[in-house]
């Protein structure tokens, strides 16, 4: 079917060592050239909460040490060497939090670190199913001494300032003297911090019974934590009971067990944690909240809360899962993708937002990209309840002062809003103005975001409640940031950089004016509909906002029927910006892959001057429009803008993925959906030991969902066009929809559908409506 070419990734060297399994990513050996990574792709999260998978015990070796709190962060000073205005004022960091995972185990006297020992056996496994992390090893010292040890930990996702470790130790030939100390650890850094800056100080510890608690606050940002754990140890065998010695500091706290374990023998040590931040309580009852949260699940003891974690990952799994028979490779890298979107957002907090690499490394500092609107919420919005993916709209709700203030900073006025391209608190928070600052394109995801959201789950009454306010503010950044060319008679948008950030600076760029225009075309739409139908919200939103009044009015319409959208007739195409058919034109594959990615060999003003895009652009609009363009113009902007693209972005890929299924490129497809799918974990890029892309896993979920299972919404209708690849043998994924929780499978000859309750359901499958029966699934034969 394919007859589409282009750059082909198998080109790139990956990084396999991983083994392939449905449900687990199992690393069957120790290598400490991995071990960052490893820490990436092993990391454990519950959206209170995360932290990468580093040892427990004392490691010597490289390693990137990361536990994070989501919301706590740490301003730091904007560093430029031109200062001009309106840069931020700073920058977030996201702060690697006070360590409750620590552990030092000394036996006969000689510390445990893998990076010094002799490893017979490792395994390290996550277990997506469960929710669990499990590492076993048994290792010796020079002298001979030789132990086994069993370790499990889980973040809960039921009980959000909750962890729990289990760690068991069994000496295999010998009976040495074990001293196991459980350390809450307040001296903790940042690998990113400028000139080895601490962003922690201690305020306070305690040790009270099992339990031990370390306050520590954030330098600057002020934020106030409590870390805290609870332990307990137990001997299976008949060595003799362990002698318990509790230990502080001004910043850690620790409790040390010591006991001679005859071999063969067992000591078994429990540990629970909790973490609570003043985000959620006064700083006088952080360390009240942290004991009663301990207390809690000490009287359920470790067995209970882990089966509770693992029903709670169950009823995720019901939801969110997708399922890709004859394919073990893609259905691991899909499963990983998910386990990771769940456990970076759940939805509890309107507060928070999904960072680049969640709670998997320090890049990108914790902080909110268009990356959510335009790639997480189609997630969030088929495998959640509404309200969840609702939230990640409120989160902007309760920042557009922010944004408007933002806007002021520039020059805007009368309640513009621009929203940031990089924050954590609705403040823009980076430090590179051509390539963020000029991405004013993430405004318009914003609003496409509240578009998708209605579309898909017909919740018209967000626009009365707070999506409008959002609307008008932007419809004015958009209306105050167009300018009216004499020349060419329209209106021009110009300094921007689109989602394509290999060119900074450039004037009219087909998706941000498309978009701007759109944008426009929307708040109006929606001004007629919350008038209509909700006018008592209407007057309440036009009283906040004042009004737009007739000329402003005027003015949108004029824009929208007007706005330069640059284009080429000859070729048959949108032109990403003006000028772009003036660059020496050449293919992604004419490139020497040894000079990939560009960005690691090429100079900045190379790539600049070169042809290549970074991640969709053109394409990124076509794919968000894909029911206002026909499949001719689609398929003439993909044959040429595809294989200029070195998809040198991980959100690159899954935009394509989606438009080459749509136009039967089924072998590209394919072949671009493995590099998303398995790009962490077979670390295409060369740089998941600094923390996995998070929110490219969202655009790998779309790839499967939109481009195989070819789910569209449009005019209110849900549309299912499977095309699966060869391999595949069947497909299948659960969506919310309109209150309507749908189960498909598909496969190469036929789709069936049920409803989870039986409710009846309409959908398109292959441009025909087919309705199902009460209490029936609905069978739909395909590719006939
Ligand atoms: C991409 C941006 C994205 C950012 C954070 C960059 O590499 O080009 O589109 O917002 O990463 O994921």
């Amino acid at each position: 079917m394919s007859t589409y070419h282009s750059f082909n990734f198998k080109q790139i060297l990956m990084h396999k060592y991983l083994i392939e399994d449905e449900w687990m990513v199992i690393e069957d050996h120790f290598d400490p050239k991995f071990h960052k990574s490893s820490e990436s792709l092993f990391s454990l999260g519950n959206g209170h909460m995360g932290l990468r998978a580093n040892f427990e015990e004392s490691y010597s070796g490289p390693s990137l040490q990361g536990s994070y709190i989501a919301g706590i962060y740490y301003p730091d000073k904007t560093r430029v060497g031109w200062w001009k205005n309106g840069y931020p004022e700073y920058f977030a960091k996201v702060l690697n939090a006070p360590s409750w995972i620590r552990m030092s185990i000394q036996v006969d006297g000689k510390e445990l670190d893998l990076f010094t020992m002799k490893v017979h056996q490792f395994t390290r496994t996550l277990d997506m199913h469960k929710g669990l992390m499990i590492r076993e090893f048994k290792a010796s010292w020079p002298d001979g001494t030789t132990i086994k040890v069993e370790t499990e930990r889980f973040l809960s996702m039921k009980r959000k300032e909750i962890a729990a470790i289990r760690y068991r130790i069994t000496p295999v030939d010998c009976s040495p003297e074990i001293n196991a100390n459980l350390i809450i650890d307040g001296d903790v850094r940042n690998q990113d911090s400028n000139y080895d800056e601490k962003f922690w100080e201690p305020i306070t510890t305690k040790i009270k019974d099992h339990q031990a608690f370390v306050v520590s606050r954030t330098r600057k940002s002020g934020f106030e934590v409590c870390t805290a754990q609870w332990t307990q140890v137990q001997i299976y065998g008949d060595s003799e009971t362990p002698k318990i010695q509790t230990n502080k500091d001004n910043e850690s706290v620790s409790a040390s067990y010591r006991s001679r374990v005859r071999a063969g023998d067992t000591i078994e040590l429990i540990k629970f944690a909790a973490v609570v931040t003043s985000r959620d309580y006064t700083t006088n009852e952080l360390i009240l909240k942290a004991e009663e949260r301990l207390t809690e699940v000490a009287k359920m003891g470790y067995l209970s809360l882990r089966t509770e974690q693992f029903d709670s990952w169950q009823h995720k799994w019901e939801l969110s899962d997708i399922r890709i028979n004859g394919d073990v490779s893609a259905q691991q890298g899909i499963r990983f993708n998910i386990f990771h979107l769940n456990q970076t957002y759940t939805g509890h907090d309107p507060r928070l937002n999904i960072g680049p690499k969640g709670f998997t490394g320090e890049k990108y500092g914790g902080s909110t990209y268009w990356d959510t609107e335009a790639f997480c919420l189609p997630f969030y919005l088929s495998t959640t309840d509404s309200q969840i993916a609702k939230n990640l709209l409120v989160y902007r709700y309760r920042h557009l002062g922010k944004a408007i203030e933002n806007a002021e900073k520039l020059g805007f006025t009368d309640g513009a809003a621009l929203y940031p391209m990089v924050t954590i608190n609705g403040e823009e928070c980076h430090n590179e103005w051509e390539i963020t600052f000029e991405e004013i394109h993430r405004n318009g995801a914003i609003a496409y975001a509240i578009y998708n959201y209605i579309r898909h789950t017909g919740d018209d009454y967000y626009l009365a409640e707070k999506g409008l306010e959002v609307l008008i503010a932007l419809s004015r950044f958009w209306s105050q940031r167009t300018t009216f060319s004499d020349v060419k008679q329209k209106f021009v948008i110009l300094g921007v950089t689109g989602p394509n950030e290999y060119e900074n600076n450039v004037n009219n760029n087909w998706y941000t004016n498309y978009l701007a225009a759109w944008t426009l075309a929307y708040t109006m739409e929606s001004l007629d509909l919350v008038l209509e139908n909700y006018p008592d919200d209407f007057d309440r939103v036009m009283e906040l906002t004042g009004w737009p009044v007739k000329t402003e009015i005027n003015r949108w319409q004029s824009i929208i029927q007007n706005m330069f959208l640059p284009e080429n007739k000859e070729v048959g195409i949108f032109l990403q910006q003006e000028g772009y058919l003036d660059k020496e034109q050449m293919l992604a594959s004419e490139l020497n892959p040894a000079i990939r990615p560009l960005n690691q060999h090429w100079s900045w003003d190379r790539i600049l001057r070169s042809c290549f895009i970074k991640q969709a652009d053109v394409l990124q609009g076509l794919y968000f429009f894909e029911d206002q363009f026909d499949l001719e113009t689609i398929r003439r902007n993909f044959d040429f803008y595809e294989p200029r693209t070195v998809h040198e972005s991980s959100l690159s890929p899954c935009v394509h993925v989606i438009l080459a299924s749509k136009l039967g490129y089924t072998d590209k497809a394919y072949e671009l959906y493995l590099r998303t799918s398995r790009l962490d974990l077979d670390d295409y890029n060369h740089e998941v030991h600094e923390g996995c892309h998070i929110t490219s896993m969202a655009g790998t979920w779309m790839a499967v969902v939109e481009g195989f299972g070819g789910m569209e919404v449009s005019d209110n209708q849900l549309n299912i066009n499977p095309v699966l690849p060869d391999t595949w043998k069947e497909l299948s994924f659960t969506i919310h929809f309109r209150g309507l929780l749908l189960h498909i499978v598909a496969n190469h000859k036929q789709i069936t559908i049920s409803e989870h309750q039986g409710k009846p359901f309409q959908v398109i499958v292959s441009r025909q409506a087919h309705r199902s029966s009460e209490g029936k699934p609905l069978c739909v034969r395909i590719n006939e």
